[in-house]
C-alpha cells in the first residue's frame, strides 16, 4: 500500500474529492480502487496504479488476538496485534520504528533497529485490522503504541498519526481512548506535556532504582530514574492527567519485596498508579511466580498505591508485550 502518495496524486483535485476518497479508505474500508464507482474511472485507474490499497501482511490467530505481520514497500516488516476484550472493545498495539533501538534486555523487539516509520504506516495496521473487524460488524475502538519501537524516538510521526486516528475524517477515535508508553525519553515527555491532546502517559519503569533499571534498560544511563521521574512531575503539573507506571515482574531481578518498598517510596505522588506486567519469555530472564507478584502487590496496595496487573494476550503467538521481532515470512 502507497497511502502516502495518495495525497499528492489527489491534491488538484476538488475538495470534495478528497473527502470523498478519504472515506473511501478509512470508513468504507474498500480494498479495491474498482469498487469505487463513485469516483471516474480515468481516476479510479491512476489510483489503482499509483497508489494500491493492498496491504501486505499474514495473520496469527490466538483466541482473541490477532497478530498481523506487515510488509512495507522497502521490504521492512512490522508486527501490531489487535486484543478483541469484547464485542464493544477492540484495541490494536501498535508499532511506531522498524526494530527498536533501545535494547532492553527481556524484550525481543530490541535486537535490532532499522527505520522510523510515517505517519501513513502507522495508521495502516489501523486500517488493516478495521478492515478484519469490518467483516464482524465491529471497529477498532483503542488504540496502544506498545508494539515495536520507542514512540519518543520517532515523535513527529506518531503525533501526526494520532492526528490522524483522532480526525473525523480517518478513524474518529478519541484521544483518551489512545495510550502512548515510552522507555522513558524525557524529550519526548516534555514536548508531550506542551501537546494539547488528551492522550495516555505510560512509562516503562520496571526498576525502582539505577542500579536494578540500568541492567535492564541501558537507555536508563542516559536518563535516570530521578530525571524521569522529574519529568513525569512536570507532565503530570502541567496536563493534570494520571500516569500509568509499567513494571515488569521479572525472577530475582526486581520482584523482591525490598523492591517493592522502594518502588512505592517513588510512587508517592499525586495521579499515578502502577501496572505490573507479568514478563513473557523471550530468552534470557524467567518470569516471577504468581505467589510473588501476588505479593508484590499486596505490599504496594498496603501503602496506598493503586496497583493493577496486565492481562496477557497472544503468547502463544508470540503477540504478548515484548514478543515482538517480525522474524516470520509473508510467503
Ligand atoms: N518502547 C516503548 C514502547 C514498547 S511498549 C516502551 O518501552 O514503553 C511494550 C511494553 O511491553 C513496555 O512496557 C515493555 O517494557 C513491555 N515489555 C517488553 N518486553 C516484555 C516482555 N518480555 N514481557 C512483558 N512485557 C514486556
Amino acid at each position: 500500500m502507497k497511502i502516502d502518495s495518495l495525497e499528492e496524486i489527489i491534491k488538484n483535485e476538488p475538495a470534495y474529492r478528497i473527502k470523498q476518497i478519504r472515506k473511501l479508505i478509512y470508513k468504507d474500508l474498500i480494498e479495491d480502487w474498482n469498487v469505487a464507482l463513485v469516483l471516474p474511472l480515468s481516476l479510479r485507474e491512476r489510483l489503482s496504479k499509483e497508489c494500491p490499497l493492498e496491504i501486505k501482511h499474514k495473520l496469527f490467530k490466538d483466541n482473541n488476538t490477532l497478530k498481523a505481520l506487515i510488509e512495507f514497500e522497502d521490504g521492512s516488516k512490522i508486527e501490531t496485534v489487535l486484543m478483541e476484550h469484547d464485542q464493544e472493545r477492540s484495541t490494536v498495539c501498535v508499532s511506531s520504528q522498524v526494530g527498536c533501538p533501545l535494547k532492553c534486555s527481556f524484550c525481543a523487539t530490541g535486537a535490532s533497529f532499522k527505520r522510523n516509520l510515517t505517519s501513513f504506516e502507522i495508521i495502516e495496521q489501523v486500517l488493516l485490522f478495521s478492515r478484519e473487524l469490518k467483516k464482524k460488524n465491529k471497529k477498532v475502538t483503542n488504540i496502544v503504541f506498545m508494539g515495536m519501537g520507542e514512540p519518543f524516538l520517532n515523535y513527529d510521526n506518531v503525533i501526526e498519526s494520532i492526528k490522524m486516528i483522532n480526525s473525523p475524517e480517518y478513524f474518529n477515535i478519541g484521544s483518551r481512548k489512545i495510550s502512548i508508553s515510552t522507555a522513558g525519553i524525557i524529550e519526548g515527555i516534555e514536548r508531550f506535556s506542551n501537546e494539547d491532546l488528551q492522550v495516555n502517559l505510560s512509562i516503562s519503569l520496571h526498576a525502582p532504582n539505577d542500579l536494578i533499571r540500568s541492567n535492564l534498560m541501558p537507555i536508563n544511563k542516559k536518563y535516570s530514574v530521578e530525571k524521569l521521574l522529574k519529568a513525569v512531575d512536570q507532565y503530570i503539573k502541567k496536563t493534570n492527567r494520571k500516569v500509568m507506571f509499567e513494571y515488569l515482574m521479572i525472577k530475582g531481578e526486581n520482584d523482591s519485596l525490598e523492591s517493592a518498598e522502594e518502588l512505592s517510596l517513588l510512587m508517592k505522588r499525586p495521579l499515578v498508579m502502577v501496572n505490573l506486567i507479568v514478563y513473557n519469555p523471550t530468552g534470557k530472564f524467567k518470569p516471577s511466580d504468581n505467589n510473588t507478584i501476588k505479593k508484590f502487590k499486596e505490599y504496594l496496595e498496603k501503602k496506598g498505591i493503586f496497583t493493577t496487573q496486565r492481562y496477557e494476550f497472544g503468547r502463544k503467538i508470540n503477540a504478548a508485550c515484548g514478543q515482538l521481532a517480525a522474524y516470520d515470512t509473508i510467503n
